[in-house]
């Protein structure tokens, strides 16, 4: 595997990139507040200000990171389009790099090579890396962007970053304002302040999503899931099921996990304007699921000291009921996609039957999984190490009279 040089180059500061982050938020946050004390806050710039956050929002989340980076769905021109300008005016660099940056930072997680290595500590991961300057020499820069270079729109947006940046992200919103006769108003809310809060709620991903949550999916790097930073991401918080499997356009996987990316994209698929949204299958992501507990159940049999005999019987078990469930899960999907395929040639009669075959299979999967909770929940009740060091008794009687059939 070639390794980029990031480590290796001097640091040097960026004093272009330091400048603008110095000064983005005196005007955002200082010069906003002044225009607000002396020419009070209208619905004007409070909808300009929404409408450039969620655009530049979604241009950087929905464009340069699950289209451009991970290429998660396909999209026509007119969306490519959108994203270029956009992502530009959220004033995170042009997609070329952004993507760059991104595809090191999955590629080299949690090392040196990770433009925003969170061992580096939450404000380096967070923004302090853009205060300096990437001296690599381009050529070896973006061989991880192979893809990008050969597009020319966004080898266009590249070259033209600047004046596209100011003229979506600044001049936009004060043309908008200066339709209502407020164009200062819209210039400060929807140019300044919007850039300084979109710029915090994508740089948490890499702090935040790297510091807390959990990690349900995946147990090797420190990305994690989190509920609460998806209303603040635009929907990337669930980063752990991200980083395991980065080519699934969705981050928060249920319906009910707050991901605006991902029913934005849906919207877009709504409307004809995306395809081929790649998703992982279930039966995979509930394999990785599995393991992840497994390791977790293993971790807890080595720390209470279990003896060999006991260990090896809990394990078995354990195994057994890992293999129950993932042989449960593989055949009701099977039968939900043959359903799925066959159904419109059926008869009512057949579809009738299927429908319930289906039901039989969902109930199956449903007790098999509850009782692999049942095991798991029990191997969590085993003490921390203790001054016995011995497997609780009880606990041992628990998993094993959890029913597998
Ligand atoms: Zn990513
Ligand atoms: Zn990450």
């Amino acid at each position: 595997m070639q390794q980029s040089s990031l480590a290796k180059q001097n640091k040097q500061i960026d004093w272009v990139n330091a400048s603008f982050l110095t000064l983005t938020p005196l005007i955002g946050i200082g010069g906003t507040l002044w225009y607000a004390f002396s020419n009070g806050v209208t619905w004007v710039e409070l909808t300009i200000f929404v409408l450039m956050y969620l655009a530049t929002g979604m241009g950087i989340t929905g464009g340069y990171h699950r289209y451009y980076s991970h290429r998660t769905y396909d999209c026509g021109l007119p969306v490519q389009l959108f994203y270029l300008a956009f992502g530009a005016a959220a004033v995170q660099n042009s997609v070329l790099n952004w993507s760059s940056d991104h595809r090191y930072h999955h590629r080299y997680v949690d090392t040196d090579e990770d433009p925003y290595n969170i061992l580096k500590g939450a404000f380096y991961a967070h923004m302090g890396w853009i205060f300096y300057r990437d001296t690599r020499d381009p050529a070896e820069r973006f061989n991880n962007v192979p893809d990008l270079l050969k597009d020319r729109y966004v080898m266009f947006q590249h070259r033209h970053y600047l004046p596209l940046l100011v003229l979506f992200g600044f001049i936009l919103p004060t043309l908008l304002g200066a339709l209502a006769g407020r164009p200062l108003g819209g210039l400060l809310w929807g140019g300044f302040l919007r850039t300084v809060v979109v710029h915090h709620m994508t740089w948490f991903i890499n702090s935040l999503a790297h510091l807390w949550g959990s990690r349900p999916y995946s147990l090797v790097d420190t990305a994690r899931d989190n509920w609460w930073l998806g209303p603040f991401t635009f929907g990337e918080g669930y980063h752990n099921f991200h980083h395991k499997f980065q080519a699934d356009y969705r981050n928060g996987l249920r319906w009910y996990q707050f991901d605006m990316t991902k029913w934005w994209i849906n919207l877009l698929y709504w409307f004809g304007l995306v395809t081929k949204m790649r998703r992982i299958p279930e039966p995979v992501i509930l394999k990785a699921k599995l393991r992840v507990e497994m390791e977790a159940v293993a971790r807890r049999l080595a720390a209470a000291n279990a003896s060999e005999r006991m260990w090896s019987k809990v394990q078995y078990r354990l195994e057994q009921g890992r293999q129950r469930l993932e042989a449960a899960m593989a055949s009701y999907q099977t039968a939900k996609l043959e359903y799925k395929r066959q159904k419109d040639a059926w008869s009512a009669e057949m579809r009738r039957q299927w429908a319930e075959k289906l039901d039989a299979y969902e109930t199956d999967f449903e007790e098999a999984r509850a009782r692999w909770r049942a095991m798991v929940k029990a191997m969590h009740r085993i003490p921390q190490p203790s001054a016995q060091g011995l497997l609780s008794f009880t606990v041992i009687v628990d998993i094993l009279k959890v029913r597998l059939f």
